[in-house]
């Protein structure tokens, strides 16, 4: 019986995490390092990560609102277009080198 490339024989890598395991670890289950199923299909990944993104934003944004518009006088809505374009190009940088610093620790974390 296969299961995403693994199987008795040959171990799987898990998509997730990278680690090598086979059927016998795994019980015929996903990964047991991380306890993702790296069979998940598109719309379940979709619905998953919405789910998450509807919790972790909101709890962002409504932290935001507390740290630069506690009493309503200003707000992303009262922002200029330059100060948006502005925020906009600094986030793009920090996603920029939290992408590199990820880049790392996964050639780090695989022995590279
Ligand atoms: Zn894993």
């Amino acid at each position: 019986m296969e299961h995403d490339g693994i199987n008795s024989e040959q171990a799987a890598e898990c998509s997730v995490c990278g680690l090598h395991y086979t059927q016998e670890d795994c019980g015929g289950g996903g990964c047991p390092r991380c306890d993702e199923d790296d069979n998940e299909t598109d719309e379940q990944l979709r619905d998953k990560w919405l789910a998450e993104f509807q919790v972790e934003a909101h709890a962002k944004f409504t932290a935001g609102i507390e740290e630069h518009n506690p009493d309503g006088t200003k707000g992303i809505g009262r922002m200029t277009v330059e100060q948006l374009a502005r925020e906009m190009k600094n986030e793009a940088v920090d996603q920029y080198f939290y992408a590199c610093a990820l880049e790392r620790a996964i050639a780090i974390r695989a022995g590279k």
